[in-house]
């Protein structure tokens, strides 16, 4: 008998059928052209939230698919099985801080509208000088009758230039301990004075990203646009959000390396080399032995987490271990699998060799795999 993930029940398995026909058929057709342009047709997000693919973890009151993490995780593999590239999940974790942190007035505003893809979500953390040292951010927001006014830059943003959203972090007190000063507001982007978008920025990978700098000149918020019932918890959020993220990139990074070996056992049982195919030399299948044991291992483990986050019981440090574990071992098994594809695995008409690209940022991003470390270690 294969292996099955405990957490795929027969209502998930509904759920990735309706997600991999959907992506198969509106998604993965327009991939170069999504390459070429840095990010997805706007219209893509509305044609995902009509079948149900943003926010399917958020309650059905608030316009999300009212499933859970395995919901989330389905279409995060899918969309990693297709090699497409789309901001869902940064949609989805900005639906959670709001789910966790905002009233109930932001919650009805904003959350339907997402979950129908009329609004884009992004979330800005990063600056030039404050990446894994987020306490060192500099956007500031100074209170103003009856607004926040906003002034910094943020860089990195994955959905910057499509954002009509934006949990924006930022000080909103300087003269406290660092982490205490900071706060999360939510800027909505349309038609705003003093908000621009920066060019797309050039990656190594994930072209079909939207991934920018976004600037702030006494932008003005209303003060109602805080996350939470007081400035300064904005660092504690983020710690208590960072998780979601970090479980989110390792599904992505266990279908990819679930991916690479099965698209490299049926390139190695085709492609002659000395008369027979690759796969009849023992080297080549040691090599795929030590890929699928690998992705088994990892794969194992990640249903283990998200069967613990599903129920409320999976703890920081093991998120920290898939995060690290899973992305450093998508990046082992896709290297690999580039070698057995010889020079074509370093031709990007192949998708093995946008594999490789795309995957080297998963152990920066969400946390680096080093801060990863740092987290586990603190557990011991
Ligand atoms: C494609 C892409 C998309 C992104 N999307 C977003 C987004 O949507 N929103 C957002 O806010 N950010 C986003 N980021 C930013 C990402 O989260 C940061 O790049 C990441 O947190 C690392 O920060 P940094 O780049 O400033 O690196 P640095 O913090 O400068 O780190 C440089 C190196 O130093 C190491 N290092 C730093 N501190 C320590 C330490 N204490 N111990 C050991 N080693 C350490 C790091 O591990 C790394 O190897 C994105 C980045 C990329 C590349």
């Amino acid at each position: 008998m294969t292996y099955q993930s405990g957490w795929i029940t027969d209502d998930v398995q509904l759920f990735r059928k309706t997600v991999r026909q959907f992506i198969h058929r509106e998604f993965a057709p327009h991939q170069a052209r999504w390459r070429e342009q840095h990010g997805p047709d706007a219209q893509a997000w509305l044609k995902a939230g009509g079948v149900g693919l943003l926010l399917p973890d958020v309650p059905e009151e608030y316009g999300g698919g009212g499933g859970t993490f395995a919901h989330e995780a389905v279409v995060l593999e899918e969309l990693a099985r297709a090699g497409v590239h789309f901001g869902s999940g940064i949609q989805s974790s900005v639906g959670r801080y709001l789910i966790a942190y905002g009233g109930e007035e932001q919650k009805r505003k904003w959350l339907p509208r997402m979950g129908s893809g009329e609004l884009v979500a992004a979330i800005a953390m990063t600056e030039a000088s404050a990446g894994s040292d987020l306490q060192a951010l500099k956007t500031m927001a100074r209170r103003e009758s009856g607004h926040y006014v906003i002034n910094g830059s943020k860089t990195f943003i994955t959905n910057g230039a499509q954002a009509g959203l934006v949990c924006l972090a930022v000080k909103t007190e300087a003269n406290v301990a660092r982490m205490r000063g900071i706060s999360l507001i939510v800027v909505e982007t349309e038609e705003l004075r003093g908000y621009r978008v920066g060019r797309p920025l050039e990656k190594v990978g994930m072209h079909g990203l939207d991934t920018c700098e976004l600037f702030f000149d006494e932008v003005r918020v209303p003060l109602a646009n805080l996350l939470g019932t007081a400035e300064g918890n904005g660092f504690s959020q983020m710690m208590e959000q960072l998780p979601y993220e970090r479980l989110q990139i390792s599904v992505g990074a266990a279908a990819s390396a679930e991916l690479a070996v099965a698209l490299t056992t049926r390139y190695v049982r085709e492609r002659m080399a000395f008369g027979k195919p690759l796969m009849d030399l023992q080297n080549t299948r040691f090599k795929l032995a030590e890929c699928k044991t690998q992705a088994q291992i990892g794969r194992v483990f990640l249903d283990s987490c998200i069967e613990r986050f599903i129920v409320g019981s999976l703890d920081d440090a093991s998120t920290a271990m898939a995060k690290y574990w899973l992305t450093e071992s998508q990046c082992q098994i896709i290297d690999e699998c580039v070698q057995l594809h010889g020079g074509y695995g370093y031709m990007l008409e192949y998708p093995i060799a946008r594999m490789w690209a795309d995957s080297r940022v998963q152990r920066i991003c969400a946390g680096t795999n080093e801060i990863m470390k740092e987290l586990i270690a603190w557990s011991l």
